[in-house]
């Protein structure tokens, strides 16, 4: 079809509410598969039949309703009002045959010409200059560059420039230090993230947040860095759109926890939703929408098939249709809202009615939001990325253990008996290690409890950046952590653990001037070797005691065989 050669003048359709290929191509397949349902329909004149027509009606009007497409919509209405006036026998069949082959021959005569008249929109009438006005406003924003791990310093100070290195490389960032701006645009380096000095010689403070603002509209995330702590200088930098605001002197906790708040967040890749809609051409639908924006779906067309799947799915948010043949929307969240692992997962209706009423009725059912169907999609998708993002921050809070940044005891346990339960079903290996710090009374007595915290929190971190993402990392408690290794095999797990080993023995923390070292020691075992969770922490916990009585600085993970 050649609509949308014919029509090229238009501003970008990302941007505006011009109907797009992918609603294009799903309309012309919809179109024919009516067809076909009416000449079925006319033929055996049977309720099944008629209903299944009017049924693919409305999966058009769904695929259009974010668009103003009035020639269709009329068309559409003016079929389903001649159904509707056989039903209640305003008409008699026979002369609403007639004239529902009017009607979808219109459809037809529209889709040989180009453009299509159906699928013109009411903006195509209206001078260019509106349209841009129109769209303007809702700038996307930009996309961040995937994860590089690497974080450039721009300072003057070379003292402060080298500690924020040392501190970076200590927690596994790569790190890149320039003495001005000016260095940092020369090398044009690749990073995730960039830690700003706003005081420096030779640039005024607005030239500063400029660069930062650049950076941003690059993809490039900044943490500002300021000994000041003005409003004027907070709001500087957020107009500049800078991620986070450090003030100096900084400590390694601090300045570890804000750029990991900033990488961290996660990116649209890492997000899955669970899409409940009974309708197959919906659903495929919003599906290649929310992945040309990199969102994992999981497609769901039944009540039942969504019950099925519940012990295994573990979604960022529920995006449900609220008229679904044997069910209610309301029904669905209900259930899901019982489930505890659902808590933080939004549930976000898509319906056609977003009436004040349902839209109330859905709050107090426990979901979170309505979105109008007749929002365009990617307006819908963005919309939905924006409650992910948010949801995210919130269960980090809760999930996460609030002094090393991992997980907390309970979210450990709970990611540990779900890796159980999956590698029973998909055989895959699985390591449980539970680890402890050696001789940490000592630590806290003979440097303070405050010393005593910062090696907790570099552990904590330091295990989290050497883990893959599918690894788990939590506190267990105290001075104890617990890391699930996915999918490896014991000793490379052994191998790599007596690597951290080594390398958190080797790290220096200072106090006052003085300098010490801590080390961990670790009980190891195959997961999948116990029934339950518990069982397996037991006996990691057996391998830690033997490890302690070796001498500390140990990992013990086979019977009787010490590492
Ligand atoms: P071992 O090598 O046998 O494990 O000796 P240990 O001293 O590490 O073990 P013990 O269980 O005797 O002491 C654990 C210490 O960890 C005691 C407690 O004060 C400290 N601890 C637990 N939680 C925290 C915390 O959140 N912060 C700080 N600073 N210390 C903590
Ligand atoms: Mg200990
Ligand atoms: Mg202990």
């Amino acid at each position: 079809m050649s609509h949308r050669e014919k029509t090229d003048s238009r501003p970008s359709k990302d941007s505006s509410n011009y109907i797009g290929d992918d609603e294009i191509t799903l309309y012309y397949q919809q179109l024919k598969h009516l067809i076909k349902l009416w000449g079925a329909a006319r033929k055996s004149k049977t309720k099944s039949d008629i209903t299944a027509f009017e049924r693919c009606l409305t999966d058009i009007t769904d695929i259009c309703a974010p668009y103003t497409l009035f020639a269709l919509h009329q068309v559409i209405a003016s079929i389903k009002e001649n159904i509707q006036s056989v039903n209640s026998r305003e008409l008699n069949l026979k002369q609403a045959i007639e004239k529902i082959d009017n009607l979808v021959n219109k459809l037809i005569k529209g889709s040989k010409e180009t453009p299509d008249p159906m699928l013109m929109t009411y903006e195509e009438s209206v001078p260019t200059e509106s349209i841009e006005v129109f769209a303007k406003p809702i700038a996307q924003k930009p996309k961040f560059h995937a994860s590089t791990n690497t974080v450039a310093v721009i300072d003057d100070e070379k003292s402060t420039r080298e500690m924020c290195g040392a501190i970076l490389e200590q927690f596994n960032f790569k790190s890149l230090l320039y003495a001005s701006i000016e260095e940092y645009q020369k090398s044009k380096p690749k990073v995730e993230l960039v830690l700003l000095d706003v005081i420096m010689p030779g640039v005024t403070q607005k030239q500063v947040f400029e660069f930062a603002n650049s950076q941003f509209q690059n993809g490039t995330r900044v943490i500002t860095c300021s000994g000041l702590f003005t409003l004027e200088t907070r709001l500087a930098a957020v107009r500049a759109n800078v991620a986070d605001f450090i003030v100096k002197p900084f400590n390694n906790t601090s300045l570890i926890e804000k750029i990991n708040r900033v990488v961290q967040r996660k990116k649209n890749a890492q997000y899955t939703i669970v899409l409940v809609d009974d309708q197959e051409s919906m659903g495929n639908f919003y599906r290649t929408i929310f992945e040309q924006h990199d969102i994992h779906v999981e497609f769901i067309k039944t009540a039942q098939e969504l019950f099925d799947s519940l012990e295994n799915l573990k979604p960022d948010l529920f995006l449900l249709d609220m008229f679904m043949p044997d069910i209610n929307g309301l029904e669905i969240a209900t259930m899901l809202r019982q489930e505890e692992k659902f808590d933080f997962a939004p549930i976000i209706f898509l319906t056609s009615d977003d009436t004040a009423e349902t839209k109330l009725s859905v709050l107090e059912y426990g979901a979170d939001d309505v979105i109008s169907k007749q929002t365009p999609a990617h307006f819908v998708a963005r919309q939905v990325i924006a409650r992910l993002n948010r949801s995210n921050v919130i269960s980090n809070f809760v999930s996460k253990d609030a002094l090393t940044g991992v997980l907390n005891h309970g979210q450990i346990i709970e990611s540990a008996s779900s890796v159980l339960r999956l590698s029973k079903r998909n055989n895959t290996e699985n390591v449980l290690a539970l680890i402890d710090l050696d001789k940490f009374k000592e630590v806290n007595d003979t440097y303070g409890h405050g010393a005593g915290d910062r090696v907790l929190c570099t552990l904590g971190q330091q295990l989290r950046r050497s883990m893959r993402d599918t690894d788990k990392v939590g506190r267990y408690g105290g001075e104890e952590f617990i890391i699930v290794l996915q999918g490896v095999e014991l000793d490379d797990a052994l191998a790599k653990l007596n690597d951290m080993r080594e390398n958190f023995g080797q790290l220096k923390f200072q106090h006052g001037s003085k300098y010490f070292c801590v080390t961990f020691s670790a009980g190891v075992v195959l997961l999948n070797d116990y029934g339950q969770v518990r069982a397996a922490i037991n006996a990691a916990d057996s391998r830690l005691y033997e490890a302690k009585a070796a001498g500390r600085n140990n990992i013990i993970g086979k019977d009787s065989t010490r590492h």
